[in-house]
């Protein structure tokens, strides 16, 4: 039977190498020392094994490598997932990441080789000054774009682009959205972070005034209603 789910999302959580202003990764950081023992390790992999066979009898082909952030994951435990979806008969694994560590082009390389044969990244302005202010991180803007071509050049790689709109970046949502497109890549605008109370971030604040995105905006976006996953934390064994 088809899944209403469209793909098995891994969660690496150790953290991040940059800190959205509106992201509380870094804010409530999990535990990063997951020195678990070889049989807690095996343990966590049998799981998975078993939950791939699920999401694979109902159809499920894509694995998604998410985060926190996954390139500050260990190498080790990031090919060793990879390796077992491939195994387990996934077709298609995107790694969602902030594409900071994706400029170096032999890293890159190294996740193609590895078995990564789609990435998914955010892009939060069509200026370094305002992607860098969004993700507090100087250079993060250019590393963007020399990820984006380094991806561009391995074919049979797959690349999405994503933005969200906020305050800062309001007055240019449709600039990010052609500028990527002059790159020749598709860049969806998604929702807001909704129903978000946590009072470490002041979301109000942040949220674009009254956005009320144009349809025709959001088609040219190419923004389509994403399916739903199910996600697995490699580090704790959760399903969620
Ligand atoms: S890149 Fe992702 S995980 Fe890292 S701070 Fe930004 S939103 Fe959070």
């Amino acid at each position: 039977m088809k899944s209403t789910e469209d793909r098995l999302l891994v969660s690496f959580p150790f953290g991040c190498n940059m800190d959205c202003v509106f992201c509380l990764r870094n804010r409530h950081p999990y535990r990063s020392d997951f020195d678990l023992s070889e049989k807690q390790w095996r343990r966590l992999f049998d799981r998975l094994r078993a939950l791939m066979r699920v999401m694979r009898g109902r159809g499920v082909t894509t694995l998604g490598l998410g985060g926190d952030e996954p390139t500050v994951a260990p190498e080790w435990l990031l090919d060793a997932v990879i390796a077992l979806a491939a195994k387990e008969g996934f077709t298609k694994t995107e790694l969602m990441s902030n594409g900071l560590k994706l400029r170096d082009g032999k890293y890159l390389a190294r996740l193609v080789k590895a078995g990564v044969n789609g990435f998914a990244l955010p892009v939060y302005g069509s200026t370094a000054a305002v992607h860098d202010g969004v993700t507090q991180k100087k250079g993060s803007y250019s590393a963007l774009l020399r990820a984006i071509k380094n991806i561009k050049a391995r074919p049979g790689v797959s690349l999405k682009l994503h933005t969200i709109p906020l305050k800062a970046n309001q007055e240019m949502l449709g600039e990010i959205v052609s500028g990527m497109r002059r790159l020749g890549v598709k860049c969806e605008i998604w929702g807001f972070i909704k129903n978000v109370t946590d009072t470490q971030v002041n979301y109000p604040a942040l949220m674009a005034d009254g956005f009320a995105p144009r349809r025709q905006e959001l088609v040219d976006s190419g923004m389509k209603k994403s399916g739903g996953f199910v996600r697995y934390n490699i580090c704790t064994g959760e399903i969620y």
